[in-house]
């Protein structure tokens, strides 16, 4: 198998489950490279991927670094520490993991531009998941909006650890709903209307239940 042919394989996966899914939006594949160099990196852009994520500051630093700021759409998928806002920020177009009040303070005094963000949700409740509570969302939104730099684009969550397809599917689903009634207040600053959600494991699945960015690491760069 070639980075090519994973690519291939994915994005035929992917159709397929569009296919099946009531939802038709389009929906993005994000390349997942933290666990590999950059020359994976590359070969996933030569195959056609457009949108490249990095859990790291440094990761994703050294990436840009290699193949140039704008390569592709650069997501930054991990935890964002405070302290680590001043360096990554304008690196980054789009970020998963708005999680706290202070991040979206920080990056609000860091940068001049407007940062696309999924608000992180911990839907399954795992102690060991980031994210706020989905019943938290609502108040988070209305105080993130005195905030110019941050734009919410959507929510995140990751699926819990488990085997049970049931489950990963109504975590999937409880988060598309809590969108869709954040997209139904048409918030000027929170259009909400993407969903990450779908990793290697889950990304079918997920696609079903209404994602609009999928992030695959494991399935699409290991050869
Ligand atoms: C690593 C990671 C992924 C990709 O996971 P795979 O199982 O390798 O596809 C997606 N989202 C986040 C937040 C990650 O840290």
């Amino acid at each position: 198998m070639s980075i090519l042919e994973n690519v291939q394989r994915v994005t035929e996966q992917m159709q397929h489950a569009l296919e099946k899914s009531s939802f038709k939006k389009q929906v993005q594949l994000i390349g997942v490279t933290k666990s590999v160099s950059s020359q994976v990196a590359s070969e996933l852009l030569a195959a056609g991927v457009t949108h490249l994520g990095e859990n790291r500051p440094d990761g994703l630093l050294e990436k840009q670094a290699a193949l140039g700021r704008t390569a592709c759409t650069w997501h930054f998928i991990g935890t964002l520490q405070t302290r680590k806002v001043r360096q990554i920020i304008d690196a980054i177009d789009v970020l998963h993991s708005l999680d706290r009040l202070h991040l979206a303070e920080e990056i609000n005094k860091r940068t001049n531009r407007t940062i696309d963000c999924f608000i992180q949700v911990n839907v399954s409740g795992e102690e060991s998941k980031q994210g706020i509570a989905p019943e938290d969302v609502p108040s988070f939104l209305h105080e993130v909006g005195q905030y110019p730099a941050i734009r919410v684009i959507g929510l995140m969550t990751m699926a819990p650890l488990t085997e049970d397809q049931q489950q990963i599917r109504e975590v999937f689903r409880t988060l598309r709903i809590l969108q869709q009634e954040v997209a139904a207040k048409q918030l000027a600053h929170a259009p909400c209307t993407e969903l990450s959600m779908g990793m290697s494991s889950d990304f079918e699945i997920a696609i079903e239940e209404g994602a609009t960015f999928v992030r695959i690491g494991t399935t699409l760069v290991h050869i």
